[in-house]
């Protein structure tokens, strides 16, 4: 086993959109006329629309991987594309939606309906998670990025939609993907006993999740860590520790998972995005998991994987 394997086995099945099998093919997505070189390989395309992706209307949604012949069926072969990477011998693509089209121009067969990848993830194989969020990701930073931000002129896709490149003479500005890194903590009490977790305005009903925050410019992943927690609750953090990450295309973003410790128990919440804080024992997180909502899914999320590692410890 190589070291990529082997490092992506480790790393894999933990939470969700985390698999990478695909072969990104670096070199090969510099070449204009890619299509000559996968010739012989099959072909998959995934429709991303409205920021939602395409999935099969049943008892469990399935993701829709369209042929070529799906795609001049839905009359959408000629759409820009970006090339995803290779997996089984098959060509993996995205399809990029007109800026003027969006789902309820769409004509789509009966069986076939747009959703959230979020509401339905848990409920489809992980790996074809991974395709479509990354599909997703790449999909949305080519659509966001169709004016260049040093001139405004419109940008032109290059390197089979992983750069944009404006067209004015003067400028040519290339731009690349972006990923906004936010950093995700399980915050455990000074005794140790205890971990802090927060009720977010956005949650449904009483669940409780680990705190969470975008890095701002000029600042470590460790002082966003300290920074964030003190903010949202008023806990002074001083150390925290990387325990791993997860792709969060919701819409660009990753998620960087710490552990920190506390120093301070005494919680404010004056902050505007959670309702409160509370520090939770072993046994109080143990219950609130077997509350419908009261923890994020299991192995959906990299926050609930800090949760249960933290709970899994002696
Ligand atoms: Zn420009």
């Amino acid at each position: 086993m190589n070291a990529e394997a082997g490092w992506s086995r480790i790393m894999s099945q933990r939470f969700y959109f985390d698999k990478n099998v695909i072969n990104r093919s670096t070199l090969l997505r510099q070449d204009n006329h890619i299509g000559r070189q996968l010739k012989n390989m099959g072909q998959k395309f995934i429709f991303v629309c409205d920021g939602k992706n395409l999935f099969y209307v049943g008892d469990k949604p399935k993701p829709v991987f369209l042929d070529k012949r799906a795609l001049a069926e839905l009359k959408i072969e000629n759409y820009e594309r970006i090339f995803l990477g290779v997996a089984d011998n098959t060509a993996f693509y995205a399809i990029v939606t007109p800026v003027n089209i969006s789902i309820g121009d769409t004509i789509l067969p009966s069986n076939h309906y747009f959703e959230d990848l979020r509401t339905v993830a848990t409920n489809i194989e992980p790996l074809e998670a991974s395709y479509l969020a990354y599909a997703k990701a790449l999909v949305f930073w080519n659509e966001k990025s169709r004016f260049c931000g040093i001139c405004g002129s419109p940008t032109t896709s290059q390197k089979n939609g992983h750069e944009r490149i404006c067209s004015s003479d003067v400028c040519r500005q290339v731009h690349f993907p972006r990923t906004d890194p936010a950093v995700i903590m399980l915050v455990t009490h000074p005794t140790a006993k205890k971990c802090l977790l927060g009720r977010n305005r956005r949650f449904k009903g009483m669940r409780f999740s680990t705190l969470a925050g975008f890095v701002e410019p000029g600042e470590t992943l460790e002082q966003a860590v300290i920074r964030e927690v003190f903010e949202e609750t008023g806990v002074l953090v001083s150390k925290a520790t990387y325990r791993g990450s997860q792709p969060w295309p919701f819409p660009a973003s990753i998620m960087l998972g710490f552990r920190a410790e506390a120093d301070s128990e005494e919680i404010k919440c004056d902050d505007d995005e959670l309702i409160e804080a509370r520090w939770f024992t072993k046994e109080e997180t143990l219950a609130l998991s077997k509350l419908e909502d009261g923890l994020p899914p299991s192995n959906f999320s990299i926050s609930r994987w800090l949760i249960d590692v933290w709970l899994n410890e002696s």
